[in-house]
């Protein structure tokens, strides 16, 4: 029912954009009267039309994914976190039917052809999934393994890999980390070798979010013994192929229902035609990748930590200590009100870091700065929170205790906060040089 629906809002969404666009005589409606004539709400104190990023059109993408969160997801989070994994083909086929997984994504391979500001809002809304894991899973498919794809691939490859990936036929993972190499991307030792009109490749990707249940990789590979930036490649490899193997599911202090595998390449024959653009540029293509995934990251977790905020303030108003509400010790709702704030100043920079991007600036620099700050203000807001939940914080019961251990993660993956700090210094030109 949520799934049709879905469906049905984007569907009149994509098609009246296009409307939109190209008849803007007088007496055309306005897309914000098609989608939708009743209010729209949002979790950010703005109403639409003063928006910095956001219009009516947004608000009712959101809305619409909203209702499948609830339907579709959120009933089953409690199951699929205790058995350590979640059904991705089934989930990707409800978002991907609804217009969900590629709302940036070219049309001409099933995407709404809308701009990054849209992914953001998507992201910020996924952000209601009651953990970490399942709209990680999702990023990935989305904004972490597809984006260099969609821009460099040839159109056969995007017929291939990103049209399935986004209508939510195939689940994709991307495969940059490895046991040797993490924060230093250049340093991987996976290798490609050229023979004839095929790649044989050889070696093993680590920490591959998905890896277990995809049906393709994005894969970071070396292709010459040349200079590290310029010797990479990304490669799109089906998983099913001989030589392919899952060494093993990852058990992870949290992010419990994404599946996180170590895998294997022996001896793997791709053909050449599976490269992404062109040879030697899997370095660049794959640090323009991580802007995108950086606020992807950050837009999910902004909701997630409005939402812990929320429920500690729910929870401590109840709650009686000494005679009165935990939430009436001053301690605790200036701490709430102090975190808040940081979530609003946050927010502030990533919708600015959008705002730029989607005008085509690099915001290499913001994103890492957001993405820092994310990791960190995840920390204190999910430490904090607990805190103020005494032992029910402690229990597995409480969303808290789930954000405490999956948010951990946001300063660790994607790029520590070491490594936004080593980019950000470069910006600053303050970075010794060796
Ligand atoms: C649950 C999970 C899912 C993941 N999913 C994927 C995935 O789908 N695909 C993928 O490719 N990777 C994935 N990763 C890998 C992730 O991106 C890496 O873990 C991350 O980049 C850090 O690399 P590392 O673990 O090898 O840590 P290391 O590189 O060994 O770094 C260890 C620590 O060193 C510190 N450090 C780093 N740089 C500096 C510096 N310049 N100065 C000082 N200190 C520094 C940081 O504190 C860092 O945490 C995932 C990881 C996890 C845990």
């Amino acid at each position: 029912m949520a799934l049709r629906e879905g469906a049905l809002r984007l569907n009149l969404l994509l098609n009246s954009r296009t409307f939109y666009k190209f008849n803007s005589s007088v007496g055309v409606r306005s897309l914000s009267d098609i989608v939708s004539s009743k209010p729209v709400t949002s979790s950010a104190p703005e109403i639409a039309g003063d928006h910095l990023i956001y219009t009516q059109e947004h608000f009712a993408l959101k809305e619409s994914l909203r209702k499948i969160i609830d339907q579709e997801i959120n009933p089953h989070v409690e199951q699929w976190e205790a058995e350590g994994i979640f059904p991705a083909h089934k989930v990707f086929k409800i978002l991907g039917s609804a217009g969900f997984l590629g709302v940036n994504k070219p049309v001409e391979y099933g995407g709404l052809g809308l701009d990054y500001s849209y992914s953001v809002a998507v992201a910020e809304e996924l952000g209601h999934i009651r953990c970490g894991g399942i709209p990680m899973a999702i990023g990935v498919q989305t904004d972490m393994t597809t984006p260099a794809l969609a821009r460099f691939g040839s159109a056969e490859l995007k017929q291939e890999f990103l049209l399935p990936s986004i209508m939510g036929d195939k689940v994709a993972c991307l495969g940059v980390s490895e046991v040797g190499a993490g924060s230093d991307v250049s340093s991987i030792m996976t290798k490609a070798v050229r023979k004839g009109d095929e790649y044989v490749i050889n070696g093993g990707k680590m920490w591959t979010t998905n890896g277990t249940q995809a049906d393709w990789i994005c894969l970071l590979v070396n292709t010459s013994d040349g200079p590290p930036h310029r010797n990479k490649s990304l490669i799109c490899v089906p998983m099913n192929l001989p030589g392919v193997q899952i060494a093993r599911k990852i058990e992870k202090l949290g992010m419990w229902s994404s599946d996180t595998a170590e895998v294997f390449f022996d001896d793997v024959h791709v053909p050449c035609k599976n490269i992404i653009g062109q040879e030697g540029m899997g370095f660049t293509y794959q640090m323009l990748q991580f802007q995108e995934e950086r606020l992807w990251a950050v837009a999910n977790i902004l909701t997630m930590m409005e939402n812990i905020i929320q429920e500690t303030i729910q929870y401590t108003r109840q709650r009686k200590i000494f005679k009165r509400p935990v939430l009436h010790h001053q301690s605790v709702h200036f701490r709430l009100a102090e975190l808040q704030t940081e979530v609003e100043l946050l927010r502030a920079l990533l919708h600015s870091a959008t705002a730029l991007y989607i005008k085509g600036n690099d915001v290499t620099k913001l994103a890492s700065m957001a993405k820092l700050k994310g990791g960190r203000l995840a920390r204190e807001v999910g430490d904090s929170c607990l805190q103020f939940w005494g032992g029910m914080g402690f229990t597995s019961d409480v969303l808290v205790s789930r954000f405490y251990r999956d948010s951990r993660l946001m300063s660790i993956g994607g790029g520590a906060d070491e490594v936004m700090l080593g980019i950000i210094c470069k910006y600053m030109d303050t970075l010794p040089k060796n």
